[in-house]
């Protein structure tokens, strides 16, 4: 079947209508990673509070007070990317490899968070009765989808270096 240039998004004739679409979709990612990161910690925050060891929350142990203070420091700077690259796109200033940025960074950030997250909740962390396995293996999916992370570590290296690496 053969359809005009134009069926799919009038007014537009080439690649660029489909790329520019795939930015869009990885801009929402940005933000949807920042989302399950924060999930995930919440999980982690909340369940830590509750559970007792030794006849203490576990919250009140340092180890998982370190495991906490990294997940909130990644899902603040998650968000913060978010909205800063939000805000370059009402500008009209956000290019291809600034959402590359904002997509490998906050995929690998919100993995970082939901394996710090299982860890906290103890068996607990690999049983669907908590959202933390779920987003994980989301995001296990999300590095592949949308652009690898391999390919959006390339369009920055060749941002960076002015040399593009994958062809
Ligand atoms: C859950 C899920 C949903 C998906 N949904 C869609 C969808 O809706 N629409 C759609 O079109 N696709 C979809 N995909 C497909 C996804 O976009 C592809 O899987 C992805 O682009 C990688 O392609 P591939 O699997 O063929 O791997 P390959 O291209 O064979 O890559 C294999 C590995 O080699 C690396 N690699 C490839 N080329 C280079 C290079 N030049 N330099 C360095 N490394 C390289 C990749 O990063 C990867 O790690 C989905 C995938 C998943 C997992």
């Amino acid at each position: 079947m053969r359809l005009p240039a134009d069926a799919v998004l009038p007014e537009v004739s080439s690649l660029k209508g489909p790329l520019s679409c795939l930015n869009e979709a990885r801009y929402g990612i940005v933000w949807g990673a920042a989302g399950a990161g924060r999930a995930c910690y919440e999980a982690a925050l909340e369940y830590a509070l509750e559970r007792t060891q030794f006849d203490r929350p576990i919250a009140s142990f340092q180890i998982q007070q370190q495991k906490l203070a990294e997940m909130v420091l990644e899902v603040n700077r998650a968000t913060l990317v978010a909205i800063h690259l939000g805000r370059m796109k009402d500008a009209g200033t956000l290019r291809p490899e600034h959402v590359s940025l904002g997509k490998l960074g906050n995929v690998n950030g919100a993995l970082e968070i939901a394996r710090n997250a299982r860890q906290v909740l103890g068996a607990n962390g690999v049983t669907l009765e908590y959202p933390v396995i779920r987003h994980m293996n989301n995001l296990e999916s999300v590095v592949t989808y949308e652009g690898t992370a391999d390919v959006h570590a390339l369009v920055i290296g060749g941002a960076v270096t002015g040399i593009q690496a994958f062809r």
